[in-house]
């Protein structure tokens, strides 16, 4: 994957124009970080900083930093739970996508979404109100952000099913694709979608 294809990826993605936008500044490595963060005081991570050597805030240690952690947790679960192979890394997960494609690309896209946004809410609520989420708080989100995506997965291909109306090529065309897409992680009986653990509210 080249530069462009990068950023064509981010810029094509299904996700909502805040999310994109982050993801875009995370891949530029142009996220607002240590001095420029407003009230900050100095160059260090803002959630590392009571450690002996606090690591400079930074694009890079955003990614690895443990205000992350249990989101980089969910995301080897939901990766191993839609039978993916290997182990992804999470930075380039989130910045590149994975190369070479890897499962279903537009469910890859979806959860990929859910990281982002994930990872910028967690990352605004310490720059802009000093609070670091707890720890459980990211695996929530996310799996908040990857239900909504699946109800509206489903809200369309039922809409689709009746009227047989144009559908966009990031969400299912019908019932049945649906069901193949997001069987790993929610069933559906009697028009009902239950979802697995991974991403149900208690996550
Ligand atoms: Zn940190």
């Amino acid at each position: 994957m080249n530069v462009k294809q990068m950023y064509l990826g981010i810029v094509r993605a299904p996700w909502p124009a805040g999310v994109r936008n982050f993801a875009w500044d995370m891949a530029a490595g142009v996220m607002p970080c240590g001095r420029s963060v407003k009230g900050s005081g100095g160059p260090h991570c803002l959630v590392c900083t009571q450690q002996a050597h606090a690591p400079l805030d930074s694009v890079a240690h955003f990614a690895q930093c443990s205000c992350l952690a249990e989101l980089r947790r969910w995301f080897a679960m939901i990766w191993r739970r839609m039978s993916w192979i290997g182990e992804p890394n999470f930075a380039h997960f989130m910045i590149c996508g994975h190369a070479p494609r890897c499962g279903d690309f537009v469910a890859a896209t979806a959860i990929r979404g859910a990281l982002i946004a994930t990872a910028q809410w967690i990352r605004n609520s310490i720059i802009l109100n000093g609070e670091v989420k707890p720890p459980q708080a990211a695996r929530q989100y996310a799996a908040y952000r990857l239900r909504h995506h699946v109800l509206l997965d489903y809200q369309c291909a039922s809409a689709a099913d009746r009227s047989r109306g144009p559908t966009s090529r990031w969400r299912p065309a019908t019932v049945a694709a649906f069901v193949t897409r997001w069987a790993k992680i929610c069933t559906l009986a009697n028009g009902r979608l239950a979802f697995h653990a991974t991403i149900a509210t208690a996550g």
